[in-house]
């Protein structure tokens, strides 16, 4: 799927559960299920149910429901164990963050200590 492709995300799909997830937390507004490639003991990704591209358009539109996602991203924190301990919440957006699905997403993650984030690092750079 390429950024202007107006067509359903994988995520409405997963909401609406005709794929399968490991959903974890949901409310009325929103939607917690575990990232299929986990980048940290906890990955958890927590979804709007109303899709908006990324975190400015939701942010411009509905901030309630942007509270609602944060909300959600600390309410896995808490089922996970991660309050004590920490965690980072991430919404990926654009090309340059490495965004992939146009439905926007927070990504909670914790449960070990996180690495540093930012620029990206070729190898080949370290010469
Ligand atoms: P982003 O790169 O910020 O757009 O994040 C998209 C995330 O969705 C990635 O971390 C993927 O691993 C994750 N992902 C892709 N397909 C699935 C799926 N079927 N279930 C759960 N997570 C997924």
């Amino acid at each position: 799927m390429t950024e202007s492709d107006p067509s359903e995300t994988l995520f409405e799909r997963i909401i609406a559960r005709e794929i399968p997830a490991d959903i974890v937390h949901e409310t009325a507004t929103t939607m917690a299920f575990r990232d299929i490639s986990p980048q940290a003991d906890t990955h958890v990704l927590v979804v709007p149910k109303t899709r908006y591209r990324n975190v400015g358009e939701l942010a411009a539109a509905d901030p309630a429901l942007l509270a609602d996602v944060i909300a959600t991203a600390h309410r896995v924190a808490e089922l996970d164990g991660l309050v004590d301990s920490g965690y980072r919440v991430v919404f990926n957006t654009g090309a340059d963050a490495g965004q992939t699905v146009f439905h926007v997403h927070a990504h909670v993650l914790g449960g070990e200590q996180l690495g540093f984030f930012g620029r990206y690092r070729d190898e080949a750079d370290d010469d």
